[in-house]
Order: structure tokens, then sequence, then C-alpha cells
């Protein structure tokens, strides 16, 4: 069998001495390594390229070590990559000063290579488990959507960047019940990544997507009118209706969804109350039919 290699790491290697960076290049050949010779340098290429490591020179001329480290950290976009200062200073207070910035950990010139590539491995691979915890924690491992909890911060994000610009979605899998009784709940299982998979294909890309129950999931869409809204919930409805769900022993199913949709207004002065305004539009869709969605506007 065929495994797959991971890709690569890659690690930023900052230092004003050119002899440090070939030796640098020949300890780390395993991995792929970017090198520059200013912490400025450093910076502005963070701006375009993601790169797992920096292993960071604390003496250079105009920005030390120190102050990248502090930009780096500071950023967003940059401050979750492991900063391994590599200096020939070994005294208490640049040490001290190196964590007091931000960084993972701190090597000393002349370089002991074997340990040097231990701490890079190390740094990299609780890096990774982070990574790895953090996505269990924030997705549901079924559909890979947003859990209820982190739907419900994502959610309230964009709710109080875009306030009046947004519309809430519930929706619920009709009779889901039953196809769980019928089938089995590995079936059930196939036909919540199905519908979800379509659902998520369909959202635009900024919309806020979790699983908030069972069967039932949320939707946080950024639009600017009701119609537009309208039109992408009927072709989300329709697209469900006309998936075809191949379950275990060559049957078919094929599922409908109701939705109840909500837009910001007057009336509504949280998340909550929208949420639960789109639930109990949810809750006529499913009263009057289901396989529909329902939708309340601005009153
Ligand atoms: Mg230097």
């Amino acid at each position: 069998m065929l495994t797959e290699t991971p890709p690569q790491k890659t690690i930023l290697v900052v230092d004003d001495a050119v002899s440090n960076i070939d030796m640098l290049l020949v300890i780390l050949k395993d991995y792929d390594v970017i090198p520059v010779t200013s912490g400025e340098e450093a910076l502005s290429l963070l701006d375009e390229e993601i790169v797992d490591m920096i292993l960071l020179d604390i003496m250079m001329p105009v920005m030390d070590g120190f102050e990248v480290c502090l930009n780096l950290k500071a950023n967003d976009a940059t401050k979750e990559i492991p900063v391994i200062f590599i200096t020939a200073r070994n005294d208490v207070e640049s040490i001290e000063k190196a964590y007091d910035v931000g960084g993972v950990d701190y090597v000393t010139k002349p370089f002991r290579p074997r340990e040097l590539l231990a701490r890079v491995k190390t740094h990299l691979h609780l890096r990774e488990v982070i990574h790895r915890l953090d996505y269990l924690a924030t997705h549901d491992s079924l559909t890979g959507l947003y859990n209820r909890r982190k739907f419900f911060e994502l959610a309230q994000q964009l709710y109080n960047a875009k306030r009046d610009d947004v519309f809430a979605v519930m929706i619920d899998i009709d009779h889901f019940k039953r196809i769980n009784d019928r089938h089995g709940h590995h079936s059930g299982d196939l036909v919540l990544k199905a519908i979800t998979k379509s659902i998520r294909d369909l959202l635009p890309a900024d919309s806020i997507f979790g699983r908030v129950g069972g069967e039932e999931f949320a939707a946080l869409i950024n639009a600017y009118n009701l119609d537009e809204v309208k039109q992408l919930i009927e072709k989300i409805r329709i697209t469900v209706s006309e998936l075809i769900i191949s379950i275990r022993g060559g049957a078919n199913l094929s599922c409908t969804i109701s939705s109840g949709v909500a837009q910001t207004g007057e009336d509504i002065t949280s998340l909550d109350d929208l949420l639960k305004k789109a639930d109990d539009a949810l809750y006529e869709a499913k009263g009057s039919g289901r396989n529909r969605s329902v939708f309340r506007q601005r009153d």
C-alpha cells in the first residue's frame, strides 16, 4: 500500500551571518528552508508565505531578533508560528527576554547539530498536535462542520461585524429518525455527510455553518438582500431533495430538508434573538408539511 508522505515542513531561518545560514542549511537538509539575512526581510516574506517554524538570530543590525519576534506575536497571521532563538548570547537576561517576547526555545551557537534538530522536531511535533486538538475541539467529527460551541463563537463574531447584513438559517433533515430506524445509524451517518457537504458547497465561502444538534444545522450568512438569500435557500432545498445517497446493501436513499430563515431588523437585538426567530420559522416549515423554507423578514 502506498502511504502518503506528509508535506515537507518549511522553516524560515533569519540570520545576518551567511556562514550561520550555510551551516543551518546543512543541519536542516531534510526541511524546506527559506534563508533571509534580516528581520525586515523576514517580516515582509511572512506577508506572503506560510512557514511552520522560525529560527531567529538575536543580534542583527537595524532590527534585532527580539523586535522581530514581538512583531510576529502582535500579528494574528504569524503569532502561532513557533520561534526558536539562535544566538551566541547565553546570559540570563537574553534567555529570559527570548521567552518573554514569545520564543518557544533557545539554542546557543556554536550549534550542536543533533540538539538543534531534536528541538526543531519537538516543536514541529507539538505544533501539529496542537492543531489536531484544536480541530477536534472545534469541529464535528462526522461532518467536518463547526461544532455547536465553535459555531456560536464564530457566528457571534460575524454578527458583531455585519449586524445589518446577516441572515440566520436553521436547517433540519426531514424524518431523519426514520432513516436511522429503518436503515441503521451507519446509513444515517452517510445521509448526514452527503447533505451537509452539498449545503456547504452551495453556501457562500464566508458563511458560518455548523452542526448544532443531531440532525440540525445552523448557518449565518452575510448577504445584502432577502431575495438573494431566498434563491440560495431554495437552491439548497432542491439540490438536497435531488441527492441520491447510496447506502449499504446497494440501496439508494433520498431525503429532504426544512429551513427557517430570519433577517436582522429592529426587533432583533442579539444573535440569540435572530437564531430564535429562524428556529420559529423552521418550526413553521416543519408544521406546514416539510421540504420547504419559511422566511422571516425585517418587521
Ligand atoms: Mg547575528
